[in-house]
């Protein structure tokens, strides 16, 4: 994706299309038939005075509009050819251009259907627009980097068959459906007896030689008969109870989030990538790698220019990690899975990062 620039919009015009003439416009949402004369005078009061429709160029005081409208129209800002000599024209053109219409400019050369130019984050191929990457784009604890599915958690708590039915050799009348053991859920599974009996299946069968059918009476129930699946919604819609909250926990566990994979973030999120490598992947190499990774990346002067700061202070704080030999660590590893060294080892880092002096550290190990 390219967030444009005036002056980026009209380099590439002019590298493509040198010396022909282009009609640089913005585009406008067509109005309700009703608004159309308002729109016209309007546009005309703010010194606009063509546009195009339907590649065609309509003016705005003496031309008929077309009916119906297209859903969107070209407002001509100005017209002109494409050489060296008429650059600064060009960008003012496009910067009234993005001004009048939230950063977008629809250029039109020719015949041809208008290019559309984003000054916001948006594909060139199909228009598809990103949201600005800020720096919480890349934490999951802030709702703009966190993962909308999993709400940065990177697992989903799920009911969990394991749970649910913690020894399947059981069948339903010795209670192999653990939840409806409970005295105060034994009518869900008496309704599921009569149903087995009116049905003529062997309630003393273990759940695990039920056939697909009979599990799927018992997940799904069937007509008024109620299953598993309908005493969890039943059980959900009174979790404002905190009994019930308690007793629903204990039947999910968590797994993975499909959406982010785990990696907790927005999936746009992932799509920013430095040297083809996103957060997530740089987050998961060891320490050393992950310093070399940094001292080699091939930046453009004016990339350089931009990172210097942030790769100077990445560069020292990533030395002092390596310095107290937590070299084979990884960004990733989450702070309560460490060892009682390992995170003492990290403070000490953190203390020598601060350039305190005059204290003296004692250390057992
Ligand atoms: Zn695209
Ligand atoms: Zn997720």
């Amino acid at each position: 994706a390219i967030a444009h620039h005036p002056t980026t919009v009209a380099q590439d015009l002019l590298n493509r299309f040198s010396k022909e003439r282009a009609l640089v416009c913005f585009p406008k949402s067509a109005p309700h038939p009703d608004a159309l004369e308002f729109m016209k005078m309007s546009l005309l009061k703010q010194g606009f005075i063509r546009v195009v429709i339907n590649q065609q160029l309509i003016h705005l005081n003496t031309d008929t509009f077309p009916s119906p409208l297209p859903s969107e129209l070209s407002v001509v800002v100005d017209r002109l050819t494409l050489d060296a000599e008429s650059r600064s024209r060009l960008v003012e053109a496009l910067e009234s251009a993005f001004r009048e219409s939230e950063g977008r400019a629809n250029i039109i050369i020719g015949n041809n259907q208008p290019l559309a130019y984003s000054a916001h984050l948006a594909c060139p191929g199909c228009g598809r627009t990103f949201p600005t990457p800020r720096p919480v784009s890349f934490s999951f604890n802030h709702p703009l980097g966190a993962c909308p599915e999993c709400k940065g958690f990177g697992n989903i708590l799920r009911y969990d068959e394991r749970l649910l039915i913690p020894d399947p050799d059981k069948s339903l009348l010795d209670g192999a459906i653990e939840p409806w053991t409970k005295p105060s859920n034994v009518w869900w599974q008496k309704e599921m007896l009569k149903a087995f009996k009116k049905k003529k299946l062997d309630p003393e069968a273990p759940y695990n030689q039920l056939t697909e059918a009979e599990r799927d009476l018992i997940w799904k129930g069937e007509g008024t008969l109620e299953g598993i699946d309908d005493f969890f919604k039943y059980l959900e819609s009174k979790r404002y109870k905190m009994h019930v909250r308690v007793f629903l926990s204990r039947y999910r566990s968590p797994s993975p989030c499909t959406t982010c994979q785990g990696t907790r973030l927005r999936p746009e999120s992932l799509m920013v990538k430095i040297h083809a490598c996103h957060i997530h992947e740089v987050g998961g190499w060891p320490l050393s790698d992950l310093q070399q990774w940094l001292q080699t990346l091939p930046l453009r002067k004016f990339e350089e220019a931009i990172a210097k700061d942030l790769l100077h202070a990445l560069h020292s704080k990533l030395s002092f990690l390596l310095r107290v030999g937590l070299d084979y660590l990884t960004l990733n590893r989450e702070m309560r899975t460490l060892s009682g060294g390992e995170a003492q080892r990290i403070h000490l880092a953190t203390q020598l990062g601060c350039q305190l002096v005059g204290t003296q550290y004692v250390l057992d190990e």
